[in-house]
């Protein structure tokens, strides 16, 4: 994207103020546009889950990162700490990074819906589309060299598609060129701890194709 296209998808997504005299001709850094984009996304009222949300969580880890982790929504400790994934399903997937001798500082993890849906229901198919700009956008800016979705809603968000989570996962795809792991969501393996030996056997598919 160029200046003026950053900044007419910042003017649709509601930041109204910019002008291209208010920038700087150098080109921004990925960490940069991270930063306005999330500046947007935490005044963000375009859906009903902004009523009920404590904070927006837009997401963390390297503005550089090769390997994005996609997930669903924020639970209760993710909206009250506007970090994702640092609950029980957070836990896990913290581990699981660890196992694949990464840290959560080197990959970049983020949530398709960016609010908590009230008592941790399913995202609605408008809560989703409203939402999507945004995680679009963090993967244009960070171009990671593979996106693990985690769970149905995440992959449905990215591909237009709905997939049984069952037979899609372990199957390379492709997003806009990127290369897509679907895979379980932690909060499925705790419920199911049997198929954690699944999403290993995808993330060392991922590690394969990063050189791990
Ligand atoms: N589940 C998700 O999908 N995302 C989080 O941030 C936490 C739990």
């Amino acid at each position: 994207m160029n200046l003026h296209e950053e900044l007419a998808f910042l003017r649709d997504m509601g930041f109204t103020h910019l002008s291209v005299s208010s920038q700087l001709s150098a080109p921004s850094s990925q960490g940069t546009l991270l930063d306005e984009l999330r500046v947007v996304a935490t005044a963000c009222v375009k859906c009903r889950l902004s009523k009920t949300r404590t904070q927006v969580v837009y997401g963390v880890g390297s503005p550089n990162a090769d390997l994005m982790f996609v997930g669903e929504a924020p639970g209760r400790d993710e909206d009250l700490k506007g970090e994702p994934f640092v609950g029980r399903a957070g836990q896990l997937l913290t581990d699981i990074i660890k196992a694949m001798k990464l840290s959560r500082d080197e990959v970049y993890i983020a949530n398709v819906i960016k609010c908590r849906p009230p008592e941790n229901r399913n995202p609605e198919p408008d809560e989703l589309d409203e939402c999507r700009p945004y995680i679009r956008r963090q993967i244009e800016i960070i171009k990671p060299k593979v996106i693990v979705t985690l769970g149905r809603f995440a992959l449905q968000s990215l591909t237009g598609k709905s997939y049984a989570i069952t037979a899609a996962r372990g199957q390379w795809m492709e997003y806009d060129g990127i290369k897509v792991m679907p895979t379980y969501h932690p909060a499925y393996l705790l419920r199911n701890p049997a198929a954690k030996k699944e999403v290993w056997a995808d993330m060392k598919q991922v590690m394969a194709e990063l050189g791990i």
